[in-house]
């Protein structure tokens, strides 16, 4: 260790990603929170029964906009003070935290690998799979200054070693869609993102941080099933239960 990192540690030690208590430099979450992360990957999805790290259930609004399935470590719960998957995205939403960016990309790695693994075997008119990522607000880039999403799968692309690509461009931003109806959230997205490549025959992978009503998903899922993308996965951090989401 050089005298300057030495000194970096001293002055910054590692902290968990989950509480911000002091940890040991080699890991990413305090024992509370690492436990509590593994008991929320462990919830049963109210859906197929399986655990959420291994269920590949999605909203209806994603399902009917073409997506095959959507992977996800953890439920995405509001009223969770215990939530550890909450706790680290609201974290790494409002600065870039690259130990947290590095963690959660490791988590999805272990998930997304062996899901990619059986559908190659299974599908030779995929051309190419490819990561992306649903652009965040440029209300909130300007508030933040960086995209969550946007590093989420930059490092889960250097993980799986697939190519990361800019497909999605956004628009306009879109108003909250907690008060909304079904019909009007729809609304809201319509038109909000525009493609930026031709994804003719490529599988993409498309990475969010956090999925609640899914619609600004299924509207992306739609831009790419009509450029003719063939096959279209979503792979998020978190997702909002079913019975929650309203
Ligand atoms: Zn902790
Ligand atoms: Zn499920």
């Amino acid at each position: 260790m050089s005298v300057l990192s030495a000194l970096r540690a001293l002055l910054f030690p590692p902290r968990c990603l989950c509480c911000g208590k002091r940890i040991d430099r080699t890991h990413a979450l305090c024992e509370t929170c690492a436990l509590q992360l593994e008991r929320d990957m462990r919830t049963q999805c109210p859906d197929c029964f399986l655990e959420y790290a291994s269920c590949h259930c999605a909203p209806a609004c994603v399902r009917r906009a073409g997506v095959s399935a959507l992977l996800k470590l953890a439920p995405y719960r509001e009223d969770g003070a215990h939530s550890a998957a909450r706790r680290i995205i609201l974290r790494m939403k409002t600065r870039p935290n690259a130990r947290a960016f590095s963690f959660l990309a490791l988590e999805l790695a272990a998930i997304l690998r062996p899901f990619l693994a059986e559908r190659n075997e299974s599908d030779a008119s995929v051309t190419q799979a490819v990561i992306a990522w649903l652009p965040r607000s440029r209300r909130n880039l300007r508030r933040y200054g960086f995209d969550q999403a946007k590093e989420l799968a930059r490092v889960l692309g250097r993980e799986t070693g697939l190519p990361v690509v800019s497909l999605l461009k956004r628009l306009r931003d879109t108003r909250p869609q907690k008060e909304l109806t079904a019909r009007e959230r729809r609304e809201n997205v319509r038109g909000c993102f525009a493609l930026a490549e031709d994804v003719r025959g490529m599988r993409v992978i498309l990475v969010d941080d956090v999925i609640t009503t899914g619609e600004g998903m299924a509207e992306a899922a739609r831009m790419l099933r009509r450029g003719k993308a063939a096959d279209v996965v979503l792979v998020s951090v978190a997702v909002t239960p079913r019975r929650s989401r309203k």
